[in-house]
């Protein structure tokens, strides 16, 4: 975090982003007023009695825009959560889903509480007591607000809290539906936990198609053999760095974590620094790496693409102007503050940003809801259009060679494999893959193809602010 005075907080960062956007843009002063604010912010106090003695707890639900419903966001557990930050990602989530064209509003949640401190019954306790604070006032549901993991929660309090909905709706079919990143016995959907990551890689994939992009960026060529740095090896971060080196080549030449960083040129065996981590506690110790005790300092070192994968505000006005990658993507929400963005910018550093490279998570949670929503398995009614596709071609292949006489026959097993259709998994792989090249491909025309647009940020918001606005338009306020 910035220690310059000069710094604004999250949300006033967000805000002068989204300004500077604005200002490029046909847009009457207050349509904009009323896309940047904040709807409402609900906060609650809760008491639970653990340990012997009632321990209160802090939550909120910020609500950005309900332009459509429902709106989305994840619920985050760190004792760093404040108003301010739960608005600032409430409407990263706006434009997120509009830039990517999940159709929900912006919203998001957030507990102050450390999640380390309690052990799992009692964070079972905590959760079930503020999911049924923000149940009660349909600040969670299928058709209204529909929550997801973020920071400190996971798959797990997912499960407690979709239970808990339907508990107190005993009546509503669409219960599964108030909650996205469930475990799959609660109604999730395979790839949701590693989306994010794999939003990433795909956002960089498409990157690294655009050999112009990539020579804005200072480089050339692909993915394989760059030096990645990545900050954070939480769900995000893990999963992403994992997928770049097991398979696009790229080299994670140092992983940055809490207590210090792991550095080594020749790259990182991410799965091995993971398991060191789950089973020590800690980056340290961990055998044939170089340790640095001031991790902060190593988002300053030498690599090709830098990738800040936990908290906001890591890259600010204090260390902008030493951070040496051309290629930053931002796979956290906002952690370059908009200061440190026009220092980047000024030094020709390019940046990928966070409402387009870290959507896959919204994306593959939106094909979650619409898997609740539709009560049939994911894919089902895909596979059976795909089924019936593929056996017109077989058909087609069998009779072409018949009528020529030229005695083709289909490898053993091809027929099996061929007319199998696609798996959940697969669909959703592809639908991502889909969104990521299409979001990128909006963005960029942006970019390069308006007067005065220097970088993609503003494209994304200039995009995403335009769709908002659209909707505004058409349905009224
Ligand atoms: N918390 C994630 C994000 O910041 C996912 C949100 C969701 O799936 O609703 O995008």
């Amino acid at each position: 975090m910035s220690s310059s005075a000069a710094e604004p907080s999250f949300r006033e960062s967000v805000d002068l982003m989204f300004d500077r956007a604005a200002a490029l843009m046909d847009m009457s002063p207050g349509l904009a007023q009323k896309i940047r604010v904040c709807n409402s912010t609900y906060t609650v106090r809760f008491g639970v009695r653990l340990r012997g003695k009632i321990e209160t707890f802090t939550g909120y639900r910020s609500v950005h825009s309900e332009h459509m419903e429902p709106v989305k966001g994840g619920i985050r557990y760190a004792l760093s959560v404040n108003q301010d930050e739960v608005e600032a990602l409430a409407a990263l989530m706006t434009y997120k889903c509009a830039l990517v064209e999940t159709p929900f509003g912006g919203a998001k949640g957030g507990l102050c509480i450390d999640p380390r401190q309690w052990d799992e019954r009692e964070l079972e306790q905590i959760t079930r007591r503020f999911a049924y604070e923000l149940i009660k006032r349909d600040l969670i549901h299928p058709a209204q607000n529909v929550p997801a993991p973020d920071m400190g929660t996971g798959e797990r309090e997912m499960a407690w809290i979709v239970d808990q909905y339907s508990r107190m709706n005993t009546t509503d079919i669409n219960a599964k539906a108030c909650v996205t990143g469930k475990p799959l016995n609660s109604g999730g959907i395979r790839g949701r936990v590693e989306a994010t990551g794999r939003g990433v890689q795909y956002a960089l994939r498409e990157f690294f198609r655009h050999p112009e992009d990539v020579a804005r960026a200072k480089l050339s060529g692909g993915l394989d053999g760059k030096r990645v740095i990545v900050q954070g090896l939480g769900n995000v971060g893990y999963h992403l760095a994992k997928f770049l080196a097991e398979e696009d080549g790229a080299r994670i030449t140092a992983i940055i974590e809490r207590d210090g960083a792991l550095v080594d040129e020749k790259g990182l065996d991410v799965e091995a620094v993971k398991q060191w981590i789950t089973s020590t506690g800690s980056v340290k110790g961990f055998p044939g790496a170089g340790f640095v005790e001031d991790g902060a300092a190593v988002l300053e070192a030498d690599c090709d693409i830098l990738i800040p994968a936990a908290m906001e505000g890591v890259i600010n006005l204090d260390n902008a102007a030493r951070i040496r990658a051309p290629l930053i993507v931002e796979a956290a929400n906002g952690p370059v503050t908009f200061g440190a963005d026009e220092i980047l910018r000024q030094k020709g550093a390019l940046l990928i940003p966070d409402m387009y490279a870290n959507a896959g998570g919204v994306t593959v949670s939106y094909f979650e809801w619409v898997k609740n929503l539709s009560h049939i398995r994911f894919g089902r009614m895909q596979r059976r259009a795909e089924e019936a596709r593929s056996r017109l071609l077989v058909e087609e292949l069998e009779r072409l060679s018949a009528d020529r006489g030229l005695g083709w026959t289909l490898a053993p097993g091809f027929k099996d494999r061929f007319l199998t259709g696609s798996d959940e998994l697969a669909l959703v792989r592809s639908g991502l893959d889909d969104t990521m090249r299409i979001a990128y491909q909006s963005m960029r025309e942006v970019w390069l193809g308006r007067e005065n647009v220097e970088d993609l940020r503003t494209a994304a918001y200039i995009v995403a602010i335009e769709r908002v606005a659209a909707t505004y338009r058409s349905k009224g306020l």
